[in-house]
């Protein structure tokens, strides 16, 4: 099993990179094993603290690890020699730059390359996550300069090949060293990598052949979702370069709590205060639900903490047709100010069910407290 990251540093998934940063500060040092001499278990934790948060302080590695579960580049694929050489896999080479965030280029530097990812958080009511609803969001992101159609040439002009790499984005440079002459490959200064050069820069990227923009995004947010879950938009973050696809917006969802349901997965949980009048004698009361109230009725007799089940009244699954139930609890309020009278009167009461000498009886909980 993968180790939880954001468990071990206590923070949720939509963290900011302040929070997990303050979060480690303290668990550094609480398990420091200057503080804590010859303690294994701090020792362990210290370490598992310190891999944590390398993993989430990276935006990289952070993104890699909330996609994939795993933030170790060469994990199960035999280490890193294993995919030198494979260029020409076009779109197996940008599968495995994304999983290795591009730790392992295999393909020449001035292939198409994949844009980066957008991540955004967005908070919801409550009653919108369980609902269902489109939301709006502006982003900020990389997209070709429309001017230049991204090639940040000067309309008109064109980009030519680098005279000094001619075109291969590689430049080797000979290295005299006392253990003799060694041949360094290294991106193009000239170019600096990219192959091509421009004579003429467009004069609205300045060459880079990007812009930002700002666009607003309709987001479908599907009824069911929950904390910490995150809506991949593919294709809608930054341009790639040279051809390559653009990269992902990934929408990290929060959940606002609600007043009176606790949510946990897809059913909910509700107290219902009622009277003891109400659980010995039954009653017919209404229950609110998240689409509006309903009756329901408490039998006579009903104990305290008896638990009711309202089938299909919980929040809808996600993709799926299927509900979640709403749990309510039946807490029994035992009256703390009664007067002479009403006293009287439940001394009656329990005079008439229950003999004098009878004594209190004890019985072993169904469950722990
Ligand atoms: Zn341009
Ligand atoms: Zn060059």
């Amino acid at each position: 099993m993968a180790k939880d990251y954001y468990e071990t540093l206590g923070v949720g998934r939509d963290a900011s990179a302040d929070e997990i940063k303050s979060a480690y500060r303290k668990l550094a040092k609480k398990y420091h094993p200057d503080m804590n001499k010859g303690d294994e278990g701090a020792a362990q934790k210290f370490k598992e603290v310190n891999e944590a948060y390398q993993v989430l302080s990276d935006d990289q590695k952070r993104q890699q690890y909330d996609t994939f579960g795993t933030a170790d580049g060469a994990g199960g694929f035999g280490g890193q020699g294993g995919f030198g050489g494979f260029e020409g896999f076009g779109g197996f080479g940008d599968i495995f730059d994304n999983i290795f965030g591009g730790g392992m280029r295999s393909r020449p530097a001035n292939g198409p390359q994949r844009g980066s990812d957008i991540r955004v958080n967005m908070r919801l009511s409550f009653e919108d996550a369980a609902q269902g609803i489109k939301h709006d969001i502006s982003i900020t992101r990389l997209e070709a300069c429309d001017e230049c159609g991204g090639t940040g040439a000067a309309p008109g002009t064109e980009r030519r090949t680098c005279p000094t790499c001619n075109g291969t984005g590689q430049e080797r440079v000979q290295q005299q060293t006392m253990f003799g002459s060694f041949v360094n490959v290294q991106p193009c200064r000239t170019c600096g990598g990219e192959g091509t050069i421009v004579d003429t820069p467009c004069e609205k990227c300045k060459g880079k052949g990007t812009v930002q923009r700002q666009r607003t995004i309709s987001v479908n947010i599907p009824a069911g979702i929950d904390n910490g879950q995150v809506l991949t938009m593919r294709g809608e973050g930054n341009v790639g370069k040279r051809g390559g696809p653009a990269g992902d917006l990934q929408i990290v969802i929060s959940v606002k709590p609600h007043k009176l349901f606790e949510r946990l997965g897809n059913d909910l949980y509700l107290d219902m205060d009622i009277t003891m009048m109400q659980a010995a004698l039954g009653d017919e009361v209404e229950v609110p639900t998240l689409d509006g109230k309903v009756r329901y009725k408490i039998e006579a007799g009903t104990q305290p903490g008896t638990v009711f089940r309202l089938k299909n009244k919980g929040i809808k699954y996600l993709n799926s047709s299927r509900m979640g139930d709403l749990y309510v609890r039946a807490n029994v309020q035992i009256p703390k100010k009664l007067n002479e009278r009403q006293k009287k009167i439940l001394r009656d009461f329990e005079d008439k069910i229950r003999s004098k000498d009878k004594e209190t009886t004890f019985s072993k909980p169904n469950d722990a407290f």
